[in-house]
């Protein structure tokens, strides 16, 4: 074989319970939104993912439109899955989603049974699967009963397609309607993935507590805002970094002057507890127990050696915490 994981892979890594689920997420799982699409260089992308396997990270996320240009991070995923992972398929958790703007007409987004069958059809075949681990329906749609997209779910399941099921982005009072959905058809809600970083906690206000209530899991994306919570953007805007290659949903006029102050009084807080303050604001998320785990993307290997760190400090002081709430605002 082509590539020998590493024997102490699950030696460092922690895992966590999804909820009141039997299934168990690493506490940092990698996401394949950028840095897999045709625009990438795969050498490194496979790269990454074999560092990512090596320290533990069984958890791969993926969503059809993920590329650009759509569906290619996936059809790149299942080429190097073809090649590295297969003979370890049992041991990895892979998701995709469906919900955003995918194929042209009507049927080609938002949440129709129509749209979300024949999507999950579609992923599977690009990445060579039988079926997903989790399929997630990718945002709420108002113009569809909510009936319909949770019954596509639960046909998934039931069609072998889709072991557990998720949703993303919605909102507490929509998630608790879900919820009770899914519960009357037999399928559990397994996870929701909402976003959710030290600079956007709108989770804080209900979400967490109707997870937490009903027992579901929780994985957290764009915890590092996009490379903001971290100190790459303290002395400008580095070339190899997401603000300058792909300005598509984190440029320049994002990284505003008020936000990098708050993000240099975080660095330091980080340097004093002896973190870098992408570990910090991993950590940070991970001090809640009704988060099962947090959704990095990275460019480099590197930089997951970097956030994994991150899972051997979760604890802050009553001191710590509160300096960083005056930081935040709250
Ligand atoms: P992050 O907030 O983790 O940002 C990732 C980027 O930050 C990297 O690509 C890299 O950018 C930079 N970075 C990561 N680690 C470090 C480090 N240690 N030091 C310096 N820079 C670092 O997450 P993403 O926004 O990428 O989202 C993660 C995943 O969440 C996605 O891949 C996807 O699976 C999921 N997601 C889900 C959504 C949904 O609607 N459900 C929406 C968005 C994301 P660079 O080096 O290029 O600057």
């Amino acid at each position: 074989p082509s590539y020998l994981p590493a024997a102490d892979r699950y030696d460092q890594m922690k895992y966590r319970n999804c909820g009141k689920s039997g299934l168990k997420l690493p506490e940092i799982s990698l996401g394949l939104w950028h840095n897999f699409g045709h625009n990438a260089d795969l050498t490194l992308g496979r790269k990454i993912l074999r560092r990512a396997f090596d320290l533990g990270i069984c958890h791969f996320d993926l969503a059809n439109n993920y590329g650009p240009p759509f569906g290619s991070a996936e059809e790149n995923f299942g080429r190097i899955l073809q090649k590295d992972f297969l003979p370890y398929r049992d041991e990895l958790l892979i998701s995709s989603k469906a919900g955003w703007d995918m194929w042209p007409g009507p049927y080609g987004n938002f949440g129709s049974r129509k749209y979300l069958i024949a999507s999950c059809d579609q992923s599977l075949k690009r990445m060579g699967l039988d079926y997903v681990d989790v399929f997630y329906h990718h945002r709420p749609d108002p113009n569809t009963p909510m009936e319909e997209t949770m019954g596509a779910l639960d046909q998934l399941v039931r069609q072998g397609k889709a072991l557990y099921v998720g949703i993303s982005q919605y909102n507490a009072e929509d998630t608790a309607k879900a919820y009770g959905i899914l519960k009357s058809l037999g399928t559990p809600l397994l996870i929701h993935q909402p976003r959710y970083s030290m600079l956007d906690r709108w989770v804080e206000n209900g979400l967490m507590d109707i997870l937490g209530e009903k027992g579901v899991g929780s994985i957290a994306f764009s915890p590092l805002e996009q490379g903001m919570l971290t100190d790459k953007y303290l002395k400008g805007i580095p070339a190899d970094s997401r603000a300058a290659k792909d300005g598509r949903y984190l440029n320049a006029g994002k990284l505003a002057p008020e936000k990098l102050e708050m993000v240099s009084r975080l660095n330091d807080i980080a340097l004093e507890r002896g973190q870098t303050l992408a570990q910090m604001a991993i950590a940070w998320l991970l001090k809640d127990p009704r988060i099962t785990s947090v959704l990095v993307g990275v460019s480099k290997p590197e930089q997951l050696d970097d956030n994994v760190t991150a899972i051997k400090n979760t604890e802050f002081s009553i001191e710590e915490a509160s300096q960083i709430k005056t930081i935040l605002g709250a």
